[in-house]
């Protein structure tokens, strides 16, 4: 759009007559605007021309100052904020804040960070010049009110420094990129910042600084300015919709506030606490009209103090009060999102101290006014919206513009009113967070020195930092009192060794470390009944770590000293000799060495053996012909410890080649399977990145590849991965052109409709049967059970469980499987909705495991027989014959097969050869000890049912996931058990056992080595 559109419009025939109502204009004497200052009058036409009913506006934006020397936000957009039809670029919206920085002393603006593509994210500083110049001193200031053992936790000095300093608000906008109101009601925002002279702006730019990052998720913003002009472009078809936002992940770019993987999560942290903000609003589009869900809804993160609790309820209904004085319908601050996982952007604020806000505003995925017809949940009365939205409407950019901006002004405007307030606030809450040992406690979490874990606890300590938590290292052993896990027990005691690792309580952070590796306990009965994301999070559980909730503040007394880099815990090498051992120790990073060390010699131990005073489990290193002056430093890189030894162990060992994988995406989503990419490229394990329809036209994937990686797609169903996108209308292209530059980058396609089919289908089970490893999670493993790829695998009915993102327990039920080496009896795992498996000994209809035979269900024994004479362990007999005693029953377990008579296979081609049988690798624990942390209601259907299986076709196999292990970056526990497959995907196939050895016909098939019967490893030993 070019500038001289602005000059070009005929206002007077197109305007609506502005009749707001009477208590906005009579009413809201705060909100007058300057008599004085003249208006920007064009600009000021074309608002409310844009604005699609009187009603969605307020006398806060219904005009705007002229300036004679700030640019207005039209001078880069050519047209207003929120005018129709245009949606700036990133660098546009930078491009204006740097005018207006160049324009006004009001205004600051920096860079934050870039993106993972290298795009540059900025925030804005906007307040009078004077604050703006002791910017620097205030921000001394504050950060005495946010680590307040710098006053020596002294009140009345905590006071002198608040009646001294300014609070800091920052705002965010469109880290979601289909949501795309937020940059230019955020340009417009800071012009009326910089330059109104309405007295309550005025206040507020002489009471705080406003922080602004107009664009969060960068490089997604930027493909969807592509798309958008994309369909500009091409009126009356079809436009694809955003598929890569951020170069990883799409909308879970706001569920990264636990592990912070992502650089905007790290970048908008680093700027909130490094200006010590009191608050980060992060602004969405969802929801008619304004959904502030300040309030939102039960139940509340179990970690956040109850200070913030009340300032949400301050701030949300006041906010939709003042919204309402406007006469604005639609605006609510109680509804339908829990307050309970802290992995939201906003809750960065929550969890250090501050206050985090959330606005859902109401969107068209881009700038076209669109005839909007609302569902009745949306526009019903309720006692929290006594002024709902209305059922249908047209709806523009400048509405979304003019709730986001007038919402934020009246909501800034209370905050500058109540800075002192507020300032009180966040030095209480910084406090109680330096006091918790001595009131709610825990006094510290101890990581004990493990070198089987270091790896793992590095990645977690990374974790840590980028939370800005501080971590110590104890200097001696020592010994702590450690409550007991349940109620009523009796406490134990616990030995530290030096070493160990201290996360103390007595910190300005320590809220966020106790809310990452607490446990979380959501009740069955709990009145929400629809969880917004996870329930349950535990990092000590989801690392796959030891760590001691010690209530005991004595420790803090012990000697201890900071450990700056997590990563001296490990690259140790001791021993001397030719051959290098590394254990296998369940760590995300032996996959990695093998590609690091490409021209040594790398074989796999395939048992366990003890060397240079250590235990190497199954599944060990064992490298010659190393680079000598390189391993150390790859070691370092890798978080390994080594040790080198005279000569290789006399154990099985087999060679490890650098396998070739292939990552397989389809075009029907790219959010999931980002979490795995993220982790293949952090970990440092190379792939080619192939789509479904790459596969479909490439007959011979064997030949280039070892390993597909098909991570869940997300909700798709065979079918949809099948078909892609039904081809009724117009091709959609995903590449790179003139029209769209930001396209294409991570892969192109001419039009992203057509789906796997099936003959890529063939292809793929082609380069299974050829010894491929196809490995599958979620909907890519029921896809690969309903096309036939993983024979006797289905998926265990598991509709009445309720299960939400919660951590449960697993057994190793093979632990002899590569997939397994390294691990414990079991590993925690969450699961999205319970997904698990049962296996089959045949095929067809009789396939899937008839989930409890009635005369075999250990779970009830009443059930075990028919009515008839005698006890319920006792036999019917039939009166009047000889009785004739009936083939004992084989007990079957959860997990296992039904076994198959004599009777049953008997010319029956639907059975399963022994060796094409499934392996069951992993296992859900019995109902009792499934729960770790989360929700978990009517467990026995899903409890002791497979979670990872191992189906073999031809000479390849086909790797099932019911759980997600490669996750947000927070599943580094269970890493190892894709990397283990990858490592050993040439081992995977089940050795048929030599013929005498083979069991008769109607017994299972147990690999070697593996304990059945279930109590054989207790339950109690399973993960931690
Ligand atoms: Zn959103």
């Amino acid at each position: 759009m070019t500038p001289s559109k602005l000059g070009l419009v005929a206002l007077s025939s197109i305007l609506f007559s502005v009749t707001l109502p009477l208590l906005s204009q009579e009413l809201n004497s705060t909100f007058a605007r300057d008599g004085g200052q003249p208006l920007d009058r064009q600009y000021t036409d074309q608002i409310l021309k844009y604005t699609t009913d009187p009603s969605f506006i307020s006398p806060l934006v219904d005009y705007l100052p002229a300036s004679k020397t700030v640019p207005t936000p039209a001078k880069v957009l050519g047209d207003i904020s929120g005018a129709p039809d245009m949606l700036p670029y990133a660098e546009d919206v930078y491009r204006y804040f740097r005018l207006l920085e160049e324009s006004s002393p009001r205004v600051k603006v920096f860079t934050i960070g870039h993106s993972e593509e290298g795009r540059e994210m900025i925030a804005a500083a906007i307040a009078d010049s004077k604050l703006l110049a002791g910017a620097k001193d205030n921000d001394a200031r504050l950060a005495q009110l946010a680590d307040p053992r710098k006053l020596g936790l002294d009140d009345a000095k905590a006071r002198q420094i608040i009646d001294q300093s300014w609070p800091v608000y920052y705002i965010t906008g469109t880290i979601h990129s289909p949501e795309t109101g937020a940059p230019t009601a955020l340009m417009e925002l800071a012009y009326r910042l910089a330059v109104d002279d309405a007295p309550y702006i005025k206040y507020i730019r002489s009471h705080m600084i406003v922080l602004i990052t107009p664009v969060v998720e960068v490089d997604g913003r930027d493909r969807m300015v592509d798309i958008y002009k994309w369909h500009k472009a091409h009126p009356g078809q079809d436009w694809p919709h955003l598929l890569y936002w951020g170069h990883y992940v799409a909308h879970d770019n706001n569920r990264d506030a636990m592990a912070m993987t992502l650089d905007l999560t790290r970048n908008v942290l680093d700027t909130y606490l490094g200006w010590h903000a009191q608050v980060l609003h992060d602004l969405h589009e969802s929801v008619p009209f304004l959904y502030d869900n300040t309030v939102g809804d039960g139940p509340y993160n179990a970690w956040v103090d109850p200070i913030l609790a009340d300032e949400w309820a301050e701030l949300g209904w006041h906010n939709v009060a003042q919204m309402q004085s406007f006469g604005m319908p639609g605006v609510f601050t109680h509804g339908d999102f829990d307050t309970w996982s802290p992995g939201y952007l906003m809750f960065l604020a929550g969890m250090h101290n501050g206050i985090s806000r959330l606005y859902e505003t109401f969107g068209n995925g881009g700038a076209d006014t669109e005839k909007r017809i609302l569902q009745p949940e949306d526009y019903s009365r309720t006692w929290y919206r006594q002024n709902p939205p209305l059922p249908v409407v047209s709806w523009s950019q400048r509405d979304n513009n003019n709730y986001e901006e007038s919402a934020l002004l009246s909501t800034i405007s209370y905050f500058s009113h109540n800075t002192h307030h507020f300032l009180e606030n966040y030095y209480g809450k910084s406090k109680r967070a330096v006091e918790k040992p001595a009131l709610e406690g825990p006094a510290a979490y101890v990581i004990p020195a493990e070198p089987a874990d270091a790896n793992r606890q590095i990645e977690l300590l990374r974790v840590l930092k980028r939370q800005h938590v501080e971590i110590e290292q104890l200097s001696d052993t020592i010994t702590s009192i450690i409550p007991a896990q349940k109620r009523g027990d009796k406490p134990t005691q616990e030995t530290f060794p030096a070493g160990s690792i201290v996360v103390r309580m007595d910190q300005p952070y320590s809220r966020v470390a106790d809310a990452l590796l607490d446990r979380q306990f959501w009740a069955a009965g709990d009145p929400q009944k629809h969880p917004y994301d996870d329930t349950g999070w535990s990092f000590t559980h989801l690392f796959n770590l030891k760590v001691v909730r010690v209530l005991d503040p004595a420790i803090l007394k012990s000697k201890m000293t900071p450990l700056d880099d997590p990563a001296a815990l490990s690259g140790k090498i001791s021993g001397s000799g030719p051959v290098l051992a590394v254990a296998n120790t369940s760590q995300v990073s032996l996959l990695p060495l093998v590609y690091r060390l490409k021209s040594a010699t790398i074989q796999v131990a395939e048992q366990s053996f003890d060397a240079d005073g250590k235990h190497f489990a199954a599944g060990s290193l064992l490298i010659s012909n190393s680079p000598e002056n390189d391993i150390a430093k790859v070691l370092h890189d890798l978080s390994l410890d080594a040790s080198r030894l005279g000569a290789a162990p006399s154990v099985p060992v087999h060679a490890v080649p650098s396998p070739r994988i292939a990552f397989m995406h389809s075009w029907l989503g790219t959010q999931t399977e980002g979490w795995w990419r993220y982790a293949f490229d952090t970990a440092g394990v190379p792939f080619d990145y192939i789509s479904t329809q790459t596969a479909a036209h490439h007959p011979d994937l064997r030949a280039n590849y070892d390993v597909i990686v098909f991570a869940p797609v997300g909700h798709s169903s065979a079918l949809e991965i099948l078909n892609g996108i039904p081809l009724w209308h117009n091709p959609m292209p995903w590449q790179k052109s003139e029209l769209t530059p930001n396209l294409g980058a991570l892969d192109s396609t001419s039009d992203i409709r057509p789906g796997l089919g099936y003959e890529g289908l063939a292809h793929l089970k082609q380069f299974v049967e050829q010894g491929g490893l196809l490995i599958t999670c979620e909907d890519t493993a029921q896809f690969a059970i309903d096309t036939g790829l993983a024979p006797g695998v289905s998926v265990a009915p598991h509709d009445d469980a309720r299960v939400v993102g919660t951590v449960l327990n697993t057994v190793f039920v093979s632990r002899d499987n590569p997939v397994a080496f390294g691990y414990g009896p079991g590993v925690p795992v969450i699961s999205a909705n319970g997904m698990a498996f049962n296996v089959s000994n045949t095929l067809g209809r009789t396939g899937g495991r008839v989930l409890m035979d009635p005369l075999t269900d250990p779970l009830d024994p009443y059930a075990k027989r028919a009515t008839g004479r005698g006890s319920v362990d006792d036999s019917d007999e039939p009166q009047g014959r000889k009785i004739t005693e009936a083939e004992p029953l084989v007990k079957q377990q959860p997990w296992e097969p039904k076994p198959l008579n004599e009777e049953q296979t008997r010319n029956n081609p639907q059975v399963i050869p022994i060796p094409e049988r499934p392996d069951v690798i992993l296992r859900f624990s019995d109902a009792k000890t499934l729960l770790l942390d989360g929700l978990l209601d009517k467990a026995s259907s899903i409890a002791e049912h497979a979670v990872v299986v191992n189906a073999h076709l031809g000479q390849g196999n086909v790797l099932l996931f019911g759980n997600n292990p490669v996750y947000r970056g927070e599943t580094i526990g269970t890493y190892a058990l894709v990397f283990n497959a990858i490592l050993n995907y040439q081992r995977l196939a089940q050795k048929p056992a030599p013929a005498d050895q083979q069991p008769p016909v109607g017994q299972t098939v147990r690999p070697q080595g593996t304990s059945f019967g279930g109590g054989a490893i207790p339950e109690q030993q399973t993960g931690r």
